[in-house]
């Protein structure tokens, strides 16, 4: 029996025991460096070949347009700031909503004179074509949004987002970290020429990722130095997490309807369950949405608050709106979709994964009920 109940699976997952016993394998017995011509090192070399064409099978590119990274931020940072910088256009599009990764991307490139438009959302955190559509001219070089909010859920239509950018003659990217291994992905049918992911999120490891770059796509190097990546990301692989992140997807890739079904269940019982209980409050996000991920916004109470309440109880969540740059307990997010301050404040977000039982979402009802009502 577990001693606390995780439901924070946005933030960071466990990760599949097939993938760790990948990984201990390049920890320990065939540590070889990947570069090194011996025999020693064969099965390094063979490990990020292999772990190339699992992930791109499994989102539907070439082999050859992936390319590891240390995370979600990295490949954030490199696809944008990367593009950019090579561009003679200066104007970069996000959404309103995006993660830290983009927006401070985004905010560095606006200190060195290049602009920046915002785009706003809907209510429900989606990012309508047409508001694209609006403020699309012919000096925009990359329209960056991402494909699932993370935090709130909603799930944005790529597919015509990238085909409104492309019209204006714009490069498309979109941070995937929360939707790839959570639901089906091909870059090539969303027709999007830069990916971001995080094993992290799909039960890999924590500190690798990858990002999809499409073929012909001009971007300069992340890292100078040696010749990993086909010179655009050099340093010494991390064969271990390269090799545990491939595994990782194609575990979760392989059951993505079951995993979904599962979750949807779930969510929907912990919704009645606080129906049932008379809580008062705010539902988050769209009608597609990220399986699992639950934001609620309570009235008149303190997501900072029901925060600590529930992990003193054993029960990790989140606010799911880190305090940001203005200083107000309400994040961007919350505030882009115009949740009414007196539930603004207290919202929090629960992010159930696989591992998670009805069980454990009856005792999270049980303890929101007893924080609220006493
Ligand atoms: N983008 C999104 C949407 C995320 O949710 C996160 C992490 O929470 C990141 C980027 C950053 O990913 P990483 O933690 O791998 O750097």
């Amino acid at each position: 029996m577990r001693q606390y109940i995780y439901a924070d699976n946005a933030a960071t997952s466990k990760i599949d025991k097939e993938a760790l016993e990948r990984m201990q394998v390049f920890l320990y017995d065939n540590y070889g460096n990947p570069s090194q011509p011996y025999s020693f090192s064969r099965l390094s070399k063979l490990a990020i070949k292999e772990a190339r064409e699992t992930i791109s099978c499994c989102i539907g590119s070439d082999p050859d347009e992936i390319y590891f990274t240390s995370g979600g931020t990295e490949s954030d940072n490199w696809a944008i700031k990367g593009f950019m910088k090579r561009q003679s256009k200066n104007r970069l599009v996000v959404s309103s909503i995006e993660h830290h990764a983009v927006l401070n991307s985004a905010n560095t490139l606006k200190r060195e004179g290049y602009n920046i438009c915002y785009l706003n959302v809907t209510k429900e955190g989606i990012v309508l074509p047409s508001f694209l559509e609006k403020i699309m001219d012919d000096g925009v070089a990359l329209v960056s949004i991402m494909s699932a909010n993370n935090e709130v859920g909603s799930i944005q239509p790529i597919g015509e987002l990238a085909r409104v950018a492309h019209e204006h003659g714009a490069t498309f990217h979109t941070d995937a970290v929360q939707a790839v291994g959570h639901f089906n992905i091909n870059v090539k049918k969303l027709d999007v020429d830069m990916l971001s992911a995080s094993a992290h999120k799909f039960n890999g490891p924590r500190g690798i990722g990858f990002l999809y770059i499409k073929n012909g796509t001009d971007l300069y190097p992340f890292m100078d130095g040696g010749a990993q990546e086909n010179g655009f990301r050099a340093g010494t692989e991390n064969v271990a997490a390269i090799a545990g992140m491939a595994v990782a997807l194609k575990n979760n890739c392989n059951a993505i309807e079951e995993n979904n079904k599962y979750l949807i269940n779930l969510e929907n019982e912990l919704i009645a369950g606080l129906k049932h209980n008379n809580l008062d409050f705010i539902r988050n996000g769209a009608e597609q949405h990220l399986p699992g991920n639950v934001s609620l916004s309570f009235r008149n109470s303190d997501g900072e608050m029901l925060l600590h309440r529930m992990d003193l109880m054993g029960i990790y969540i989140s606010t799911g709106s880190a305090c940001d740059s203005q200083n107000t307990q309400v994040s961007h997010v919350i505030r882009a979709i115009q949740v009414p301050s007196e539930y603004a404040n207290g919202t929090i977000r629960i992010s159930l994964g696989k591992d998670n039982t009805s069980e454990e979402v009856s005792q999270i009802v049980y303890a929101l009920t007893k924080i609220l009502k006493g």
